[in-house]
């Protein structure tokens, strides 16, 4: 089993089979390596050349006896499925919504200012601060995209209840 991550978060190789837990991960903080060229035996060396846990539904890939480390996903429901993850290594404690959710890069402040033509004008009189990405330039404001995250996260007991 993995070593803990630190305030890192752990990393993840996830199967393309499995793309919403891949967010979920995102959205813990986590180090997620996902696309649709992540398959199969691709998905494998990535997982390896990269030291991460590769999270996969493929059992075919049993048959390979030089597996790195890896969890093998039973459920098809994504609760589930971050469930049995976080019952092989810790995912709670990572820092929640500072990944791109579509990239995987981790997010930057951007100043309040910078922010004020790129979002809708109620967004930016109610929201003190945002969070840029780097590299496809998304805009994330963390007061309302946490409220609803956290609710869900909290209610599978993957964080504490209260948001902040
Ligand atoms: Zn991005």
């Amino acid at each position: 089993m993995p070593e803990a991550g630190g305030s890192q978060g752990q990393r993840f190789a996830v199967d393309r089979m499995l793309g919403r837990l891949a967010r979920w991960l995102r959205v813990l903080g986590h180090d997620v390596a996902y696309g649709p060229h992540l398959g199969g035996r691709t998905l494998v060396a990535c997982a390896r050349r990269e030291g991460r846990l590769l999270l996969t539904r493929d059992t075919r890939l049993r048959r390979d006896r030089q597996l790195p480390p890896h969890l093998f996903v039973a459920s098809d429901h994504f609760r589930e499925q971050l469930r049995e993850v976080a019952r092989a290594v810790p995912i709670g404690n990572a820092a929640l919504l500072r990944r791109c959710l579509e990239c995987n890069r981790e997010l930057e402040d951007l100043p309040r200012e910078r922010a004020r033509d790129r979002v809708p004008p109620f967004v930016w009189a109610t929201n003190e601060r945002f969070l840029a990405c780097p590299r496809c330039g998304r805009l994330y404001w963390p007061a309302t995209h946490r409220a609803s995250m956290v609710r869900e996260l909290a209610a599978l007991g993957l964080i504490e209840g209260s948001p902040q």
